[in-house]
């Protein structure tokens, strides 16, 4: 088969277009022709070397893919989008439905090979079949960022209907889905962005409320939305660049969720803040197998939507990288192919 491969750490010119051997389902596993392959930052991470994890190599980037089964231990002919979510199945966490608390959690194309390929191989309960009037582009760029906005919202920050939600970087990845999953159940969504585009298109997905980032103050515009009293929940996935005025924007008894640190991972935290006010401070990765199916539902009625940025071939992976690098992108990059 043909795909994306790195054979060393480093720019967009170590990704090599190439052949490679198929991949061999094992017994439970099975093999998924890919018609669409999404991009993540993990892709960018792995891609450029990471200090804890070692990527074996040569590595096949992926996590958000869609496509047909044709062969292993599953119906030939699905039409899918898979988990992203690997785990052993076995444990009491996997038994108890917390399968992205599994000890030998992983993500596809994380540590395993994933989906910048003709093919892949997943175990076959990460199968997720998706029905005819759903298109491959639009199922790959689903997965991965509605999984993780659905649980930080859903599931750990507890969202009710009539909170007050800030989510920040309205178009990033899981910025869009979140602006999304929190109007779905209700919120009243307050949305970040760096450019009247990026903001008009949050409006869009149902933020009632906008913030331009570099021209307004954000925990200022927050209160001043709040008549002072801030918001129920922030979702942060930026880190150190935006976790002061996160913080500063919570109500007593606020939540704030977060689930990355794009801009570095070292904040302070003044804990009298955190206790006079009763603050919650929640992480998130990833979600289980069954929220995915929960949130998929919503897709599937057209209640949720993955927004495409664009879509290029296989081939064209690191002018795709390269352009998730310079985010000037609104929603999902997708390779097809
Ligand atoms: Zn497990």
């Amino acid at each position: 088969m043909h795909a994306i491969r790195f054979h060393e750490h480093g720019g967009t010119d170590v990704l090599r277009y190439e052949e490679v051997p198929d991949p061999v389902p094992a017994s439970g596993e099975a093999l998924v022709r890919v018609r669409a392959c999404a991009l993540n930052h993990l892709d960018l991470w792995q891609r450029r070397g990471l200090q804890r994890v070692t990527i074996p190599l040569p590595h096949i980037s992926g996590s958000d893919v869609a496509g047909e089964v044709v062969g292993g231990d599953a119906e030939t002919g699905l039409r899918v989008m898979l988990q992203p979510g690997l785990s052993c199945g076995r444990c009491a966490a996997c038994l108890d439905g917390r399968d992205n608390e599994c000890p030998r959690y992983d993500i596809l194309g994380y540590r395993t090979d994933g989906g910048y390929a003709e093919l892949v191989k997943v175990p076959v309960r990460n199968l997720v079949a998706i029905p005819p009037s759903v298109g491959f582009v639009e199922a790959a760029a689903f997965p991965l960022t509605f999984l993780t906005a659905w649980h930080m919202l859903v599931t750990r920050a507890r969202v009710r209907p009539g909170d007050e939600v800030l989510i920040l970087a309205a178009g990033s990845g899981v910025g869009q889905a979140a602006v999304q999953v929190a109007a779905l159940h209700g919120a009243r969504v307050m949305a970040t962005g760096g450019s009247p585009e990026k903001l008009e298109q949050a409006r869009r997905l149902g933020a009632a409320e906008v913030i331009d980032h570099h021209t307004q103050n954000v925990s200022d515009e927050v209160k001043r939305l709040t008549n002072r009293r801030g918001v129920d929940i922030v979702v942060e996935h930026v880190g150190k660049a935006t976790w002061d005025a996160s913080l500063r924007s919570l109500a007593p008894g606020g939540r704030l969720v977060t689930c990355g640190a794009t801009t570095g991972p070292d904040v302070s935290v003044d804990l009298r803040f955190v206790f006079s006010r009763q603050l919650s401070l929640l992480g998130s990765y990833m979600g289980t197998k069954g929220e995915l199916h929960a949130a998929a539902r919503f897709f599937f009625a057209g209640r949720l939507k993955p927004v495409i940025d664009r879509a290029v071939p296989l081939s064209d992976a690191a002018a795709a990288q390269q352009h998730l690098e310079e985010q000037r992108h609104f929603g999902k990059i997708v390779l097809e192919c």
